[in-house]
């Protein structure tokens, strides 16, 4: 009874979300027009940084005026408009409210929290890449973002800061000692561009980069990490779009984590992306108080299948510096997993993982099916729970 009751509170409630806001009802967007609107370096221009727009925007609570003035550099608070129209103004446990704007909470430091919890920079070998399996390699291609998420693993990196000289979109230089290394190493075959946002960059260097890439021979493919169609779905453009498809293959992960944020917008993005061949996948990462229910999460990947994203990955949140108040017991994420195998179409599993601190690289966790094992006998259990044996 107690599961059924919260069950259909929380349909309500996803149900009540779902509908963002019409951006000519907030009274700082009022007289924007929708090509202004629709335009993503003014949805970068105007991104939401300061307690006082904020505040014309939603009714701010004393934990996010405190922790929007202490995340000043590295991570600061940067909202799109799009993203503003999306919060619950009135509600501070509104999912899409509490990746983006700051809380006190990010102050505190805990137990087995670390800078680097992954270790990248150690297991870097040349400046931007991170080379930890044998046949791929990450790559940093920039510190921006569209929005700043208040959970991100490269808090270390990641952020807005204008002392540095912008050599954003001039990766000739900045990017050579990490091509010559990809050159040099024929075992490379899969290249994943991160960041940050690749998309921040312009099209002529995001071009310039997939060129240099894809001619080494031994690449065999190219992936980007975004998080754009989601915060500032504006960005992805017909320009955009035709330049990944010149270097085919290139698939995309697309980091989601609440069903509110696919909205008719994001959509859009998708569609086009898709429609040009682009293989979609996503990444989600298990927040407390935002995706942790089993329900919501299903609803997720039933979304996410709906717009042809196909669920990649369900991240424990890292133990990074500042994000205790969004981690959850590792139960939580199994328990999700054993709510969504069997229940649901394959295709809308992601795999849940845990990347090794320490620089272990992604472990899958889950369920435990296998009960027992001895000599040509395998003893299984189902998803209900029902005991099957298995001989060989
Ligand atoms: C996640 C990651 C990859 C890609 O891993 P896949 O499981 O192939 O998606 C590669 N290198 C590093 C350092 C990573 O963190
Ligand atoms: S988009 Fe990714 S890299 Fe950027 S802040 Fe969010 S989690 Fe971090």
């Amino acid at each position: 009874m107690l599961v059924d009751n919260e069950k259909t509170q929380t349909e309500i409630h996803v149900r009540k979300i779902q509908r963002p806001r019409d951006y000519q009802q907030i009274c700082i967007y009022k007289d924007v027009n929708p090509l202004e609107w629709e335009d993503w370096r003014w949805q970068l221009k105007h991104r939401i940084s300061t307690k006082e727009e904020l505040s014309q925007v939603i009714k701010l609570t004393p934990e996010e005026e405190k922790g929007i003035e202490k995340a000043t550099g590295r991570l600061s608070m940067a909202i799109t408009p799009y993203w503003a129209t999306l919060i619950d103004p009135d509600d501070p446990s509104c999912p899409l409210r509490r990746q983006a704007v700051p809380t006190s909470a990010e102050s505190i430091a805990s137990a087995h929290e670390m800078i680097d919890p992954l270790a990248e920079d150690r297991d870097s070998p040349a400046p931007h890449l991170v080379h930890r399996y044998p046949d791929r390699v990450l790559l940093l291609a920039t510190d921006h973002c569209g929005m700043y998420c208040r959970h991100c693993t490269r808090r270390r990196l990641v952020g807005e800061h204008p002392q540095e000289p912008e050599q954003e979109n001039n990766p000739v230089s900045k990017f050579d000692a990490a091509i010559e290394y990809i050159k040099s190493n024929k075992k490379i075959r899969d290249v994943l561009i991160s960041g940050g946002d690749p998309f921040m960059l312009e099209d002529e260097a995001i071009e310039n980069l997939l060129q240099k890439i894809r001619s080494i021979s031994h690449v065999e493919f190219l992936r980007i990490g975004t998080r754009v169609p989601v915060t500032i779905p504006q960005r992805i453009t017909e320009k955009l779009v035709n330049t990944l498809k010149k270097y085919s293959p290139v698939w995309l992960s697309i980091h989601f984590n609440h069903p509110k944020e696919i909205t008719r917008r994001c959509k859009i993005a998708c569609d086009m992306l898709s429609d040009a061949g682009i293989p979609l996948g996503s990444q989600t990462v298990l927040l407390k108080g935002i995706n942790d229910r089993p329900y919501l999460m299903k609803k997720l990947m039933h979304e996410l299948v709906k717009i042809r994203v196909r669920p990649y990955y369900i991240y424990q949140c890292d133990p990074v510096k500042g994000t205790q108040h969004f981690r959850t017991p590792v139960a939580t994420g199994i328990n999700i997993i054993e709510k969504l195998r069997g229940h649901t179409s394959g295709y809308a599993i992601p795999t849940y993982v845990i990347d090794g601190p320490g620089g272990g690289g992604k472990i899958p966790v889950g369920p435990n099916y296998v009960l027992s094992q001895a000599k040509g006998k395998y003893v299984l259990r189902n998803y209900k729970g029902k005991i099957y044996t298995y001989l060989e």
